[in-house]
């Protein structure tokens, strides 16, 4: 679940790709069980709302049929109290055709009643209704409805060719509009000994925002003998990373502990997809999000000798074995890395170059903080 921006609103994810495509494709089973077997459809797209809709309802049509948009127009008349609506695209000659008019959403039903009344006065054979959305609460038509994919609360929605001032109908998922998020989440992110744990705490101090190191609450809980810490141990010792649910929980926890916080830094999480669409999930449910993936870029070869050398002095038993610093590396570069992927995919990824000074990273790290 994520949370996006479209001009000053924001937006959280509200039904799946997935489950769209499962509405749709059970649409078009109706539809097309109801229709005699022989009988070629003519469907007809409201636009512009509707052409997501509409191009993946035919493809899931089991069936023979053809296809039109059309587009409901206003324009003055002569007189300026005449608001003339004209339906601009059809062209075809329906004459005992059955005709089903796709519509994305129906509220108020007064656009749909417009169509409606023009359709009928085109001597089709049938007239139908299918819509992918429907608000019962403030349908004020006696229209009936024949197909309706999901009812929805009459909240304002875009994604999935609905739109908010033009924009947004690319998402590929349905976002209801949210409440402002209050907090700063970043993710500070790259390979182990680039330098999170140093950056995250000279930042956490300027930003005035939460550090969450998951590696720190994992050693925190070994050195205490707790039950978390006996759990952790043995992947730590070995390089491997603990299982998500363990960290996913722990992290959630961590987050909870800290209600007052303006925003937070994590440091080590999230390390799998998984985690990352766990954070995304939990946040969303705040209303929150994560404002961007700050990543420190450093090359392996580099970091080995990095690890080697803070092995003398941090007292971590995983910094000083080159074998298991190897298979840290492999755990990064085989579960971890693809994360680089997942926020870029969401417009949400800022990689800096993490080799030089301290304080000329903090700089670079600062210039992208203060964007974000
Ligand atoms: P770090 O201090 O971030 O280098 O983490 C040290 C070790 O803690 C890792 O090698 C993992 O064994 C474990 N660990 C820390 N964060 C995570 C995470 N998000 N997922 C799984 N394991 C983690």
């Amino acid at each position: 679940m994520k949370i996006t921006k479209l001009n000053d609103l924001y937006f959280k994810e509200y039904i799946s790709s997935k489950d769209l495509q499962q509405i749709v494709t059970s649409l078009a089973k109706q539809v097309k069980d109801d229709l005699p077997p022989n009988e070629v459809p003519m469907f007809v797209g409201i636009l512009n709302g509707c052409f997501v809709f509409a191009a993946d309802f035919l493809r899931a049509y089991k069936g023979t049929c053809e296809i039109s948009f059309v587009k409901l127009a206003s324009y003055e008349g002569t007189s300026s109290s005449e608001n003339v609506k004209k339906l601009i695209g059809i062209n075809e000659d329906l004459t005992d055709r059955t005709v089903i008019i796709l519509e994305d959403i129906i509220d108020t039903g007064t656009t749909l009643h417009e169509i409606y009344e023009i359709f009928r006065h085109k001597n089709v054979k049938e007239l139908k209704i299918a819509t992918l959305f429907f608000k019962p609460d403030v349908y004020r038509k006696e229209l009936p409805i024949e197909y309706i994919g999901k009812n929805i609360d009459d909240k304002f929605i875009v994604g999935y060719g609905l739109d908010y001032n033009g924009l947004g109908r690319n998402l590929p998922a349905i976002y209801q509009l949210t409440t402002q998020p209050k907090m700063t989440n970043i993710v500070l992110f790259g390979p182990p000994g680039a330098g999170k744990g140093t950056q995250a705490d000279l930042l956490k101090e300027k930003y005035n925002l939460v550090h969450i190191s998951t590696g720190d609450v994992f050693r925190f809980n070994i050195k205490n003998e707790t039950e978390l810490g006996m759990l952790a141990k043995s992947y730590m010792d070995a390089g491997n990373l603990v299982p998500d649910e363990v960290t996913i929980n722990m992290l959630k926890a961590e987050v909870n502990k800290n209600t007052d916080a303006k925003g937070f830094i994590f440091d080590g999480f999230p390390r799998t997809e998984s985690q990352a669409i766990a954070l995304d999930t939990f946040l969303a449910e705040k209303n929150e999000r994560i404002n961007g993936m700050v990543a420190l870029e450093v090359s392996e070869d580099l970091l080995v000798e990095r690890l080697l050398e803070r092995g003398k002095t941090s007292g971590r038993t995983d910094d000083t074995d080159e074998s298991k610093i190897r298979n840290r590396f492999n755990e990064y570069n085989t579960k971890t890395a693809v994360l680089k992927d997942f926020y870029q995919d969401q417009g949400n990824y800022y990689g800096i170059d993490g080799v030089g000074d301290i304080k000329d990273i903090t700089k670079r790290l600062s210039d992208v903080f203060d964007k974000l």
